[in-house]
């Protein structure tokens, strides 16, 4: 019987999260531990609280590992990556510290099995993903808050939406008299919609696409677009203009910004650390909050978790695509949501609950709800990824697929062509005639005008058909998504073989999108590789390398180690 020890972390800011709570953890760890055959003797756990910035629990689990005849486990199973660390160097720092003693780390979700190659490069992928999905997560906000409280009303920019500017005199009597106002930002009639969105996200548990979906109901509130009409020509409400506001602190209320670094107190525990003061972002406004302090931590909270962990949610069905298929049958794209019945994940178009039933049933084949089956669409988006982002046939595919849009737009352009040849042509030959009057004793006042007319339009085709003569191909616009496309390893057959929440985390880092037409029996699959993706992947697969270097290593191991993608799995 193999035994395991079992390692826990929990977080200031996990609290909130039942699966995380380390009953669950224990029992995600238990089960593992029995389908590797053996089971949990002995348990260690980190409870990051104020007090104290280090960790008692690893410190000692490693310190029992050092001695073989002691100790009482050989193999570590922790509930998922993020649990040892957030940060990929020092996970990696972690599980070298174990290997070295022959102790093997397990996760009881997502990742691989350590001892394959293909189970390592998974694991590292996860971490690589922890990593990735922290920074960009930080930095996003950080911006957000920034640009908030630097610029975002102080100087009379525009108002958040659910805000007015109410310009009053300076207070400063001299400067009054100089025609200065000062600026303060007021509820507008709109204010209730901001509430709105806030408590569908935070309480609710809505999407953002859902949530624009409903506010763009019939009779449904203004949108945001008298900001930027020329961005949103349609005056719709946007899912990225709902996710701008669910950021948006300045509908708290608050004036600091910066002040405390939790990101730091995440990985090293203890309090959050307060950043030197030049790096605060004080704003000089005083406003009406729209929302709750408690309402926007939630929000922020959410966001969070839904990056990291889009997995089962507290006892939940997880859904593999949730928010990234569209309905399009007939109507305009619509947000599908995941739902279970019986034994199968369905994604539902609920067009009807909307639009109403006689709108829905006007369009052939729809009804009040349309429904496709999780289980029929996966197998579809694995045979994109394998041939489209993984595969060996990819970059052919790629080139083939940028020829027949480059052809395409070749044919456009050279019918364009010889329609102003032809239009040239006409124009010259309506100036001669004209000309020719002219010989022919007509006054030129009469027709003076009108040559200069033709001419003009002639010149202007002429400019036209200039423009468009180097329609020689662009070989610089087709190298870089090439480019980028060959720094992904074939992950093919991990894909197939790994667990949801992993397929859902590589669909989530490639921005997968699909949209169903069922009408024209149409399903349209595209993906992203955004440099930080491609970076990540890159990192992932010299990680292996480092973690296996060191002379405690069977040599097999150090074979399979730097997982080119020409040798792995293909
Ligand atoms: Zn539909």
């Amino acid at each position: 019987m193999k035994r395991f020890g079992f390692y826990g972390r929990l977080s200031t800011d996990d609290k909130q999260d039942q699966t995380l709570a380390r009953p669950s953890q224990l029992e995600a760890c238990q089960r593992k531990a029995q389908e590797l055959g053996g089971e949990i003797t002995c348990e260690f756990f980190d409870q990051e609280s104020g007090a104290k910035d280090d960790r008692p629990g690893w410190t000692a689990l490693t310190q029992e590992a050092r001695d073989k005849s002691t100790r009482r486990f050989d193999g570590v199973v922790i509930y998922q990556t993020s649990r040892l660390s957030r940060d990929r160097v020092s996970a990696g720092l972690f599980h070298r510290e174990l290997r070295k003693v022959g102790v093997q780390i397990h996760y009881a979700i997502g990742a691989g099995d350590p001892s394959t190659a293909e189970g390592g490069l998974m694991i590292a992928l996860q971490q690589a993903f922890d990593e990735y999905e922290r920074a960009k997560l930080s930095r996003e906000t950080k911006r957000g808050m920034r640009q908030t409280a630097l610029q975002g009303f102080r100087c009379g920019g525009r108002p958040p939406y659910g805000y007015r500017l109410e310009r009053s005199p300076h207070p400063v009597a001299a400067r009054a008299k100089a025609g200065e106002f000062k600026t303060r930002l007021e509820p507008d009639g709109n204010a209730v919609v901001v509430a709105e969105i806030f408590h569908l996200w935070a309480d609710k548990g809505w999407g953002c696409q859902a949530i624009a979906d409903h506010l763009n109901r019939p009779g449904g509130p203004p949108s945001p677009s008298h900001v930027d009409p020329k961005r949103n020509v349609k005056g719709n409400w946007a899912k990225s203009t709902i996710r701008a506001m669910l950021r948006n602190p300045t509908y708290t209320g608050r004036l600091v910004w910066n002040r405390l670094d939790f990101a730091t107190q995440r990985e090293a525990g203890g309090t959050a650390r307060l950043r030197a003061r030049d790096e605060w972002v004080i704003s000089e406004v005083e406003h009406l909050p729209l929302i709750s302090d408690d309402l926007f931590t939630a929000a922020q909270e959410r966001f969070r978790q839904r990056s990291r962990r889009v997995g089962a949610r507290n006892g939940q069905a997880s859904y593999l695509f949730t928010g990234m298929v569209r309905c399009c049958s007939g109507h305009q794209p619509l947000a599908m949501y995941g739902r279970k019945r019986k034994e199968h994940v369905y994604l539902t178009c609920d067009y009807g609950r909307t639009y109403g039933k006689v709108a829905a049933d006007e369009i052939g084949g729809h009804g009040q709800w349309l429904s496709i089956r999780e289980d029929a669409l996966l197998p579809l988006v694995e045979k994109f990824f394998a041939d489209r982002i993984f595969g060996p046939m990819r970059l052919e595919k790629l080139a083939r697929q940028l020829r027949a849009h480059q052809k395409t737009t070749q044919q456009q352009s050279s019918t364009r062509q010889r329609q102003l040849r032809d239009d040239i042509a006409d124009l010259d030959r309506r100036i001669g005639l004209q000309i020719q009057a002219l010989e022919q004793g007509i006054e030129p006042e009469l027709i003076g005008q009108r040559i200069a007319d033709l001419r003009k339009a002639k010149e202007e085709g002429e400019i036209e058909l200039r423009a468009l003569t180097p329609a020689a191909p662009d070989s610089n616009a087709d190298e870089d998504p090439a480019a980028l496309l060959a720094r992904i390893p074939n992950l093919t057959q991990a894909l197939q073989d790994s667990p949801p929440e992993i397929k859902r985390q590589v669909f989530d880092a490639f921005g997968l999108q699909i949209t169903y037409d069922k009408t024209n029996r149409r399903i349209e699959i595209s993906a992203t590789i955004s440099e930080a993706v491609a970076e990540a992947l890159d990192n992932a697969k010299s990680l292996p390398q480092e973690a296996l270097d060191h002379s405690l290593v069977a040599p097999r191991d150090i074979a399979g180690a730097g997982f080119e993608p020409a040798t792995f799995g293909l």
